[in-house]
């Protein structure tokens, strides 16, 4: 059986965290509500293409704010000795599926029941 090597996936996940961060700082950088002269000086035209502009920026963020929970959690987990265990039933999760989603919380069959 592949043992997951712990310290390995804590380097991946902090790597992880360090980049969605990065990626969010960008993302807030490009949101047009934290322009300076947001809604005060736009024509209409501009508040459309903002509008909409904004949208997309927030769906970005937040799909990025949920891996980046996911990253903590998992390095919250690995803190608590409890890296690897499926959030939802206890049980290991399989060694090959955190290798490749090392932010995994749950096993591949509550995976399915969450989604
Ligand atoms: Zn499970």
């Amino acid at each position: 059986m592949v043992k997951i090597k712990i310290d390995q996936a804590k380097t991946i996940l902090q790597r992880k965290k360090a980049e969605l961060q990065k990626i969010l700082d960008s993302i807030r950088a490009q949101d047009p509500s934290n322009m300076p002269g947001w809604e005060d000086e736009n024509t209409q035209d501009d508040d459309a293409f903002e509008r909409e502009s904004k949208s997309r920026v927030d769906a970005l963020e937040k799909r990025t704010l949920e891996s980046f929970a996911n990253v903590n959690r998992s390095l919250a987990k690995i803190e608590h000795e409890t890296y690897g265990i499926c959030d939802a039933c206890g049980k290991e999760i399989d060694p090959a599926r955190l290798k490749m989603i090392p932010e995994a919380s749950y096993c591949i069959h509550c995976q399915r029941n969450v989604e």
